[in-house]
């Protein structure tokens, strides 16, 4: 495979910018070689710098639910540039996309947009800490909420994969106000609100896991939290900016059918352009200035473009709900065939799914938390991972990161990364 238009413009890039890249994970530090670099995207595929084509299960990390450059979305924005790409004034986008999504998420009573889904969660704990007037968070172990000073306390993805789950550049003071727990272990959070109940403004995590790779919860778990966090006056926030709008139109709340007291998001709802956005109760959000004290603003939060974007994916998700139907047909079968094949050839594997959230652990244990997920076998992961971009596959370049499957994924796309799997491993 010739890729040497991705080694000059990495040649060029690692002289400019930290390690080449925007953003750790794409550097390939965790699986070796040197970064593929994309020029354009359509549907499931991707091509690189070199006309190289690849089967895409990253889907920019979670927003091409509905494949790349959607032709919806892409009029949409175009039609929304030539209007001006900005304002820093209120538009009439915002108010339908709010509408939109408090159509399809009822837990919510209202929601404000941001630009990311770190700000979303910075935002979220922020709000939560206001209306509790208490200073400490709990988060859980190879949970990932961004990269805001508070989560980068064992957190995962990036995180994890670089083995700086807890970052330098995070003061003491910081550290302190955050506890963390381990995932799916309920024991544990009820010893801590034992002991610290009255001091914990929020508990936030990743209701179904995807930054340590795809972890569902134990039975039991978020029931738990919910009893929990109602005992102590904690604040519940679900990180649903890998989740919302990807396992069902109300998300990770809907499948589980638990009311988080907010909700953060990202992904999805900027359809590949930069938008986050945190909501829930009425109470908490109208705490949020200018109603409310809890300081929070943005430049370009409610981004024309982002909210056309937004728009135009989000409505369509809203008036076909047998997308969802199909996503989990399509990783059902994915899942299956993976299965078949690794049985075939010896492997140890555990393979974790939630509709169109999948990934391959190498390791035969049952992966739950931090720990167990930790445990899988990195080597392997190396040349899987090069065997399938070698065989047209494009999967995250990291051990730690569940795949996307998108509806633009055909049966043939699914055959062949099958297929691939067996000839990448062999
Ligand atoms: C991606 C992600 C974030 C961070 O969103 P950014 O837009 O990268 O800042 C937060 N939480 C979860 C669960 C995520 O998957």
């Amino acid at each position: 495979m010739n890729i040497s238009e991705s080694k000059k413009l990495f040649e060029r890039a690692v002289r400019l910018i930290p390690g080449g890249v925007n953003s750790p994970v794409r550097a390939f530090k965790a699986v070796g070689g040197s970064p593929i670099f994309f020029k354009r995207a359509k549907g499931a595929y991707l091509f690189d710098e070199d006309d190289n084509k690849y089967i895409d299960y990253i889907g920019s990390w979670g927003p091409m639910l509905l494949g790349h450059a959607y032709p919806k979305v892409i009029e949409a924005v175009q039609k929304a540039a030539a209007d001006s790409t900005s304002f820093g004034a209120p538009t009439r986008r915002e108010v339908e996309l709010a509408e939109l999504i408090l159509d399809m998420v009822p837990t919510i009573d209202k929601i404000r947009m941001v630009n990311s889904g770190t700000e979303a969660c910075m935002s979220a704990i922020r709000v939560a800490r206001g209306y509790t007037g208490r200073n400490k968070i709990l988060k859980f172990e190879g949970n990932y909420h961004g990269h805001a000073d508070s989560f980068l306390i064992k957190a995962g993805s990036g995180a994890l994969t670089f083995g700086t789950p807890s970052s330098p550049g995070v003061t003491p003071g910081t550290a302190a106000d955050t506890l963390t727990a381990r995932h799916n272990d309920l024991e544990q959070v009820k010893g801590i609100c034992a002991e610290n109940g009255s001091e914990i403004a929020a508990i936030i995590l990743e209701p179904v896991t995807g930054n340590m790779g795809c972890i569902p919860p134990e039975p039991g778990f978020l029931e738990g939290l919910r009893a929990l966090c109602d005992e102590h006056g904690i604040v519940l926030i679900f990180d649903e900016v890998m989740t919302g709008f990807r396992l069902a139109r109300g998300g990770a709340q809907e499948i589980y059918e638990i009311e988080a007291d907010l909700v953060t998001y990202g992904k999805i709802i900027g359809a590949g352009l930069p938008v986050g956005a945190y909501g829930g109760k009425a109470e908490i959000m109208n705490c949020v200035s200018p109603d409310g004290p809890v300081y929070q603003a943005g430049t370009l939060s409610g981004n024309p473009l982002a909210m056309a974007a937004g728009l135009a994916l989000l409505s369509d998700l809203h008036a076909n709900p047998q997308i969802y139907t199909e996503l989990d047909e399509k990783s059902a079968y994915l899942e299956k065939g993976l299965r078949q094949v690794l049985d075939k050839i010896g492997e140890e594997y555990t393979i974790n799914r939630l509709g169109s959230m999948i990934n391959i652990f190498f390791g035969s244990h049952k992966v739950k938390d931090y720990d167990t997920a930790s445990k899988i076998d990195a080597e392997r992961i190396k040349d899987y991972f090069h065997g399938m971009l070698h065989n047209g596959v494009y999967l995250p370049p990291a051990a730690y990161e569940t795949w996307f499957v998108s509806n633009a994924h055909t049966y043939e796309d699914l055959d062949a990364t099958i297929n691939a799997t067996e000839q990448a491993l062999m």
